[in-house]
């Protein structure tokens, strides 16, 4: 399934008034892109406001890296995205490929979108290598979770963009319109 993450943004039919739009998981609320070819539901009337405010901006770091759809699971070993910036932390697929260089190039691709788009805030799927906010798999492939971000949600907060997971959206909509005001 041939997807352009490009593909993946959404037009604006009526534009909020300041403009402060939000990065989003491509896989929240989207077309089956994950991994293993499933999506993400989220059911909320905040989400359904930021469809028609125009405020959503969806992107797949994976995929904008060149990732298929399927694609082997990955975790991060060593660590958590910032681990994976510095350099003691590898992604790596239950197969043992490193991917690292890959996840890295799709963190810096999300960045670069959310900056042309000028969003101000990222809503990301939590537990993801690349999109997790507060939690990710442990590198053991069996389950573990540590607290910790993904590679494209630490990037982001490294480049001044604030992160929440797809379960903080009230967080996340207080946030917005305090950047509103
Ligand atoms: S990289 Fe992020 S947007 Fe893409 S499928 Fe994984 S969680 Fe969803």
């Amino acid at each position: 399934m041939a997807i352009n993450p490009l593909q993946l943004v959404v037009s604006n039919a009526r534009e909020p008034d300041s403009m402060r739009r939000i990065l989003v998981s491509g896989c929240l609320n989207g077309p089956p892109i994950r991994y293993n070819r499933t999506n993400v539901e989220v059911v909320s009337p905040i989400w359904d406001r930021w469809a028609d405010e125009g405020r959503l901006v969806p992107f797949c770091a994976e995929l904008a890296a060149g990732f298929p759809i399927p694609r082997r699971p990955a975790e991060i070993r060593g660590g958590d995205g910032t681990s994976v910036r510095s350099g003691t932390g590898t992604v790596v697929e239950d197969t043992g490929a490193d991917v690292t260089e890959q996840f890295l190039e799709g963190a810096q691709l999300a960045v670069a979108h959310a900056v042309q788009n000028g969003c101000v805030a990222a809503v990301l799927t939590d537990g993801s290598p690349s999109c997790g906010s507060t939690y990710t798999y442990d590198g053991s492939f069996t389950g573990g979770t540590i607290n910790g971000t993904g590679v494209v949600a630490q990037l982001l907060i490294d480049n001044g963009i604030r992160v929440f997971p797809e379960t903080q959206l009230d967080q996340a909509d207080q946030f917005i319109r305090r950047e509103s005001t």
